[in-house]
């Protein structure tokens, strides 16, 4: 049996920085999911398909054939056989993302590949809906969050240190939006599971965290 770890919450909460320390130290296998969403969004943005057009995007999401390796620890996703790590990570991409993970076959068909992923190896999968939807059966579950503020200025930092352009407000105004659809969306809304473990951030570091949970996977083990 594998030994499964899942870590929701909003945009920001720090998911992905967490859940690399945590797959480095137990070393297990990092899994992303939101990538494989961005990796969704990009497909659809690249063709022009509107966010609003459900038939187009249930339609078409069965073109896009997404798959993900891992290179040194770093997860890599592929969009038809494309290498989209470079371009997954825009504001542009975050929103259209949000807007199309509403829809179920966009959502049946990822959940199938996190699924199977899970089954076949030990992983820290974080997302939305991990610990509610995709590994309810999770060893650790983890619920992480942080205030809008703090998960605003954190993001502005990490899009700063890129070269980005951006704007703190409009990135605070963005985040606030994109939890409000993906806590209010009818399929797999992002909610603490009912057996998983709050960690506010918000005053936490880094390694804090990590070794918060890496206690709770001890006395979980
Ligand atoms: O985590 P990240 O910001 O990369 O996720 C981008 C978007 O993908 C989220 O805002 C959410 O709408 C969607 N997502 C999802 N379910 C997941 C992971 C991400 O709906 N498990």
């Amino acid at each position: 049996m594998s030994y499964n770890i899942a870590i929701d919450g909003p945009a920001g909460a720090g998911k992905s920085t967490i859940a690399k320390k945590i797959a480095k130290e137990k070393q297990f296998i990092y899994v992303d999911t939101g990538a494989m969403y961005r990796a969704m969004g990009l497909y659809f943005l690249r063709n022009g398909i509107s966010a609003q057009d459900e038939p187009q995007i249930n339609q078409k999401c069965g073109e896009a054939d997404i798959t993900i390796s891992h290179v040194d620890g770093e997860q890599v996703v592929f969009l038809n056989g494309e290498n989209v790590n470079g371009s997954i990570r825009t504001e542009e991409v975050g929103n259209m993302t949000s807007a199309i993970s509403v829809y179920p076959q966009v959502r049946k068909k990822l959940v199938e590949l996190q699924q199977r992923l899970a089954g076949n190896a030990d992983v820290v999968m974080d997302g939305r809906d991990i610990g509610t939807c995709v590994l309810p059966d999770a060893d650790v579950k983890i619920y992480l969050t942080a205030s809008s503020s703090v998960r605003a200025k954190r993001r502005y930092e990490e899009l700063a240190a890129k070269g980005e352009v951006c704007n703190l407000a409009q990135i605070e105004k963005d985040i606030i939006e994109r939890d409000e659809r993906d806590m209010n969306r009818e399929i797999s809304p992002l909610r603490q599971a009912e057996d998983a473990v709050l960690v506010d951030s918000s005053d936490m570091t880094i390694d804090e965290v990590v070794e918060k949970i890496l206690s709770l996977c001890r006395t979980n083990s």
